[in-house]
């Protein structure tokens, strides 16, 4: 350092938070990459699995002595709403810190992430205020009441394509029906659901009730969901990794949710209103960077509007501003990290090698500057011959359009589910028995009607096929996250047969 040079700030360092306090354990230090500048701008602290236990143990801890699970609705509703008030005051430091690592354009982060984050928690305080039990007198004599009960500590395990939207559902869900948790988010992007659990914190949320561990899937997270104190785990990623930690949870019994992979079908038939299925179409695989599970990565066209249809697909894609994530005016930003920039970029050439049609994109853009080092891609389109091909079959999670070509109602629907997920399907028409019929016929957890997505936080969300077990929503989180109890009592006293008495 040179004379009268400031010393150069430390890089922030993301670590666990455990019964509201950071920690740092000896564990490997990994670098958090900015990937729209392509430099390290922090270190993450690896927490092995001495540490995962003292938060399983925080988390198990917390859930016997807080009070939180036997508190009243009034009291867990009051919190939630304190919580999500906190989120949406720090909406904008919260998008600068998932901007800074993810790289999706900060004015969806603040838009739409950062909001919905606020929303989870009020969501589910207003679910378990309108909870109901079940009774059941048709036993003559007899009464038997259900209810449901807080389950312990939940693993959560966090992608890293929308980390704070979707760990905060699962925060709240969990705290909702009094439970403990031990978040684990992916080692990519643990900046901002780190100062997320902070905040929660500061503003009242005991300690012990939500702790936070960072590392990589295979060391902090298979410590985490192998714990033998953890009750139920829920996981949003990989279908591969899905698998794996469905199998550790089988072994041991415990009860998951896997929200999981896609390769989800936009059907757009001839008779819908085209104007309104170009705009959705693009929006549906080129948002969130192309990084997200619901995508319409699978757009099928009738043949009579395809040729025209993909024209102006491909014009549009073409005139996206690719660039700085920081930018208001930027609508696509970098991919997530190198890797997965030339895992997208592999994808294109190998399709083309199938016998696919290159249409657009396909290639790193070049963007000036500060950004020279970003891993930036053009959003790229291809035409399919068949949905064979690997780019058609496999989950590229990137901006990354595959058209196909269909004659008829039937062949739209077997190409459709020629796929091994089943997350989302979308379908454009303005011909209601079509569109009765496709909704009956297309293999999805959730089906769009002539809209791009629309995520009711009150309906079921999940996969068929291998695209996940479970749901989540207010109906399907009361029902993951608590236990059921049958109570019975008679309405008079019983005569108990005797027995024993000579
Ligand atoms: P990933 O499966 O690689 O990782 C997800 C999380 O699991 C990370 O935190 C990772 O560290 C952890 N992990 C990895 N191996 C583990 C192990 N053995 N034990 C415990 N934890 C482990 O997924 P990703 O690349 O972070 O996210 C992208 C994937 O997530 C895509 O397939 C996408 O479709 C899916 N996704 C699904 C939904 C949904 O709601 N269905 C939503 C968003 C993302």
């Amino acid at each position: 350092m040179l004379a009268g040079e400031a010393p150069p700030t430390p890089m922030p360092l993301a670590t666990s938070l455990i019964a509201g306090r950071r920690v740092a354990g000896a564990g490997l230090r990994l670098p958090v990459m900015n990937p729209a500048l392509g430099v390290e701008i922090a270190g993450l602290a690896e927490a092995g699995p001495a540490e995962v236990n003292d938060a399983v143990v925080a988390a198990r801890h917390a859930f016997r002595t807080s009070g939180w699970p036997q508190a009243s609705v009034e009291h867990r509703q009051a919190m939630l709403l304190k919580l999500s008030d906190a989120v949406f005051a720090a909406a904008d430091e919260l998008a600068q810190l998932e901007c800074a690592a993810l790289g999706v354009v900060m004015r969806e982060l603040r838009e739409r992430h950062m909001k919905r984050a606020a929303l989870n928690f009020r969501f589910f305080a207003e679910v378990i205020g309108q909870a109901r039990g079940e009774v059941y007198d048709q036993t003559h004599g007899y009464r038997s009441i259900v209810v449901r009960e807080p389950v312990g500590v939940a693993a959560l395990i966090a992608p890293w394509n929308a980390p704070v939207a979707l760990a905060s559902m699962k925060i709240a869900a969990a705290l909702a029906f009094g439970n403990a948790c031990v978040l684990k988010p992916s080692e990519q992007t643990p900046l901002a659901l780190l100062r997320m659990v902070e905040i929660l914190h500061e503003a009242g949320l005991p300690d012990g009730l939500v702790n936070l561990v960072n590392g990589r899937g295979a060391v902090t997270g298979q410590a985490l969901v192998s714990h033998p104190d953890v009750d139920l785990i829920s996981f949003t990623g990989g279908t591969a990794t899905g698998r794996a930690i469905a199998s550790e949870a089988g072994r041991r019994l415990k009860p998951v949710t896997m929200e999981l992979g896609g390769k989800s079908a936009n059907v757009i038939f001839a008779s819908a209103d085209l104007e309104r299925a170009l705009d959705a179409a693009l929006v549906g695989i080129y948002s969130n960077n192309g990084q997200q599970c619901l995508a319409g990565s699978r757009i099928l066209l009738e043949r009579s509007i395809a040729h025209d249809f993909i024209d102006r697909f491909v014009a549009r894609a073409r005139a996206i501003r690719v660039g700085d994530p920081l930018n208001d005016r930027t609508e696509l930003g970098p991919m997530a990290s190198s890797a997965h920039r030339d895992r997208v970029l592999g994808f294109a050439e190998g399709a083309r090698r199938e016998g696919a049609e290159l249409l657009t994109g396909g290639h790193a853009v070049p963007v000036g500057g500060a950004h020279s080092n970003g891993y930036f891609i053009a959003p790229t389109a291809i035409l399919s011959p068949s949905p064979d091909i690997l780019a058609v079959r496999e989950e590229i999670f990137g901006p990354f359009a595959s058209f196909m070509i269909f004659d008829t109602y039937d062949e739209a629907i077997e190409l459709a589910n020629a796929t091994d997920f089943g997350l989302v399907a979308y379908v454009w028409s303005d011909h209601v028995p079509t569109v009765e019929r496709a909704v009956r016929d297309l293999r999805a957890g959730v089906v769009w009607v002539n809209t791009p997505m629309m995520r009711e936080l009150r309906a079921p969300f999940g996969g068929y096929k291998d695209s996940g077990l479970g749901r989540e929503g207010g109906e399907a989180c009361m029902q993951f996250y608590t236990e059921v109890k049958t109570v019975t009592w008679p309405s008079t006293p019983v005569n108990v047969k005797k027995i024993g008495t000579g």
